[in-house]
């Protein structure tokens, strides 16, 4: 099957237990954090199953993901210690955010946070038994005290407040200095996706908001988010910046936004979203 030819975000099917018998296969590769890349192949694709045996790389687990067209599909984790094979070299997660499509991104965060799942919880961390793998339902589970470890999952917010027609920005401490981005923070135990909007906000730069309205969702595998993404209007406040975490926030008129939002990120998109929207209500 040529995967140049497939359309992923139709033709993907995901699944937890693999056929038991196949004569074709897609095999994404990882090894402590790192991808499989086949050198001279651009744009990325996972290896084929030939490929795959060729290599002949100690595995440590292997992960059926799904399926496309009846091709299964697997992430394999290899040894970190082996070197680049022949031919091959592994890459960052990171260095695929702009490199490939959504879609396709999204399949090797997929099988990048399962590999880490797998990993993480070897162990109880409750009482430190060796765990065991299920395949009928994506778990670990301690035999010795009957925990149960799916993977993990972050959700988070994210969210592009607006004043009319300017936008809150805000620069994280850790942040380049002329890099500005919209307001984001972890969900807590206890709290709806809804407060944690308010909450963040409040919490990072001293404003009240209102009419938050839910835009779309993104998995960001760094290393484990979900992102949720909302518009809100500001509603009430002075700036008070949270000093442990933003060196510097304010309201930014659409057409004299301070960077330019990446458009792999939600961040980028619920931008483009509101310049959209501001555009066409200021013509004519
Ligand atoms: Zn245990």
């Amino acid at each position: 099957m040529d995967w140049q030819l497939i359309d992923l975000g139709s033709e993907f099917i995901a699944g937890i237990a693999a056929p038991e018998s196949f004569d074709e296969s897609f095999h994404i590769v990882i090894s402590d954090d790192e991808v499989l890349t086949i050198d001279g192949v651009y744009p990325w694709r996972p290896l084929d199953q030939d490929q795959w045996r060729w290599l002949g790389l100690d595995v440590i687990a292997s992960h059926y993901l799904g399926q496309i067209n009846n091709v299964p599909v697997f992430t394999n984790e290899v040894d970190p210690e082996a070197d680049n094979p022949e031919g091959y070299e592994f890459m960052t997660l990171w260095s695929f955010v702009s490199q490939v499509d959504p879609q396709l991104f999204s399949l090797i965060g997929r099988a990048r946070q399962i590999v880490e799942w797998n990993r993480n919880h070897r162990y109880c961390g409750r009482c430190g038994q060796e765990t065991t793998g299920f395949e009928s339902d994506r778990s670990r589970r301690c035999q010795s005290c009957n925990l149960t470890f799916y993977p993990r999952l972050s959700p988070s917010i994210i969210v592009c407040v607006n004043k009319g027609e300017e936008i809150l920005l805000a620069r994280n401490l850790k942040a380049p200095v002329n890099y500005y981005s919209t307001i984001a923070g972890f969900v807590e135990p206890g709290e709806s996706i809804e407060e944690t909007v308010h909450r963040e906000v409040f919490e990072e730069v001293g404003l009240r908001v209102k009419n938050l309205k839910y835009y779309g969702s993104q998995s960001w595998p760094f290393p484990d988010s979900l992102m949720f993404g909302f518009h809100a209007e500001y509603e009430s406040g002075e700036f008070v910046l949270q000093e442990s975490e933003i060196a510097d926030a304010g309201w930014f008129h659409y057409t004299n936004l301070p960077n330019k939002p990446a458009m792999f990120s939600i961040s980028g998109w619920l931008i483009d979203d509101f310049l959209k929207r501001a555009r066409a209500s200021s013509d004519p």
